[in-house]
């Protein structure tokens, strides 16, 4: 039997096509519209797939990663807008726990409760969690040599920090100060927000599958989010990907010695 892949998740193309160069011995499979890309990637089989954005879209596909290919874990890779004091365009989010912020079946049940779970708090798996704060700190060591000093300039990046802690999601794009603040004041521990991670979080939760959620802080989820957006991505969010990835499975590859 071929052994289980471990499954990487984007949500944007800009981000998929940075690790697809890194995949060998590829097979397309096209389900429920999605491609996935299945290969050897570091040593380690995996499978690597665009989301689409927001929660059904993460939630559809983390299941199909997990029915259909049986992935032995799942990381999702992506941008995220900083909430937290401290978390800056530049800086990696690495999810501890995953909670849905636009979740309020009240009086029901409390406001973020995902109904009939009890939870409102998806934990990430600790061990892959470490694992991807440990490949994103070496990452930021090398931050400007991988980004280069005039990218780092024009996106006002200074010494890149890794956060662990509270991700936020939602079926909304984030865009105005007022709208952070009220999440902020509603979840002070909440680091950043996007709006997937939540959703996969639940999947795996039902699933009983190990799952990391690892973002970089593209904007600070106010009116100046829009900008310079897909060039972020590019020029930022996706270096560090592929070189937080490639370092993760680097290291998983010499952990079971193939
Ligand atoms: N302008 C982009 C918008 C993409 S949606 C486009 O048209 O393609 C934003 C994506 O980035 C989602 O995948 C979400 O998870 C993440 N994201 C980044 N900043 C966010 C913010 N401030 N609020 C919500 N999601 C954010």
């Amino acid at each position: 039997m071929a052994a289980r892949p471990l499954a990487i998740v984007s949500a944007m193309h800009e981000e998929l096509r940075a690790l697809l160069p890194a995949l060998s011995a590829t097979q397309p499979v096209t389900l429920a519209g999605r491609h996935f890309h299945v290969g050897v990637m570091h040593g380690e089989p995996v499978v690597l797939v665009l989301s689409g954005i927001g929660k059904v879209a993460a939630a559809t596909t983390a299941t199909l990663l997990i029915q259909a290919f049986d992935a032995r874990a799942l990381v999702f890779t992506g941008v995220a807008g900083g909430l937290g004091a401290g978390v800056r365009v530049g800086d990696v989010v690495v999810a501890r726990q995953l909670l849905q912020h636009d979740m309020d079946a009240s009086p029901l049940f409390p406001r973020f409760e995902v109904p009939l779970t009890g939870r409102s708090r998806f934990a990430a798996d600790a061990l892959l969690s470490v694992a991807q704060a440990s490949a994103s700190l070496r990452c930021m060591a090398r931050a400007t040599e991988l980004l280069g000093a005039a990218h780092m300039a024009d996106f006002g990046i200074t010494d890149p920090r890794v956060h662990e802690g509270l991700v936020l999601s939602g079926d909304r794009f984030v865009a105005t100060a007022a709208e952070s603040r009220a999440l902020v004041d509603a979840l002070p521990d909440a680091l950043a927000v996007e709006m997937e991670g939540a959703a996969l979080a639940q999947v795996c939760a039902d699933f009983d599958r190990p799952f990391a959620v690892l973002r970089t802080i593209s904007d600070r989820a106010d009116e100046s989010a829009h900008t310079d957006f897909n060039r972020f991505i590019v020029d930022v969010a996706s270096v560090y990907t592929r070189v937080i990835v490639s370092d993760w499975l680097d290291s998983t590859s010499r952990a079971t010695g193939e």
